[in-house]
């Protein structure tokens, strides 16, 4: 047995005798640190994974509580004084929005909101609350994204 060729991770027991001990104990002692801090670390990872893949299937609520859309989004989305004018010829609950947040009637001059996708409006501060918490429309559940340049264009369309 060639022990010479063994592993240098050997714990300073093998050697208490030598006088130049003290700069390979060090250095054993670093490796050991290292060693040991890659193994937590390993752990943690490992942990962390783990937890992350739990989360997946089981905490489906504790996810969707957490999933509301970008703040970035939300300042993108354009928001309109409400004007509840009836055209000639339409009756008024044709043109009333109902705020699906507070279900209350859009009044004249209030703030709202139209999601881009499906057009549906809101109070401007309604939907921001449910927006923080969720990433769809409260109405129909489209996905709220960011307005296209074309959509924009159409909001710039209103009388
Ligand atoms: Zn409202
Ligand atoms: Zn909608």
């Amino acid at each position: 047995m060639d022990s010479s060729s063994g592993w240098a991770v050997a714990p300073a027991v093998s050697a208490p005798a030598a006088p130049t001990m003290s700069h390979s104990a060090t250095l054993v002692s670093v490796m050991f640190l290292l060693f040991l801090t890659f193994a937590l670390l390993i752990f943690f990872l490992k942990y962390y994974f783990n937890a992350n893949f739990r989360r997946g299937p089981n905490g489906g609520v504790a996810a969707a509580r957490h999933k509301g859309v970008d703040p970035e989004l939300l300042r993108s989305l354009p928001i309109t004084v409400y004007r509840a004018a009836v055209p000639k010829g339409s009756t008024a609950e044709d043109v009333s929005v109902e705020c699906a947040v507070c279900l209350s009637e859009l009044e004249d001059g209030e703030e709202a909101r139209f999601l881009p996708r499906c057009g549906h409006g809101f109070h401007a501060q309604c939907v921001d609350t449910w927006l923080a918490s969720h990433s769809t429309c409260p109405l129909c559940r489209v996905t709220v994204v960011k307005p296209d340049a074309s959509l924009k264009a159409s909001t710039s369309l209103l009388p």
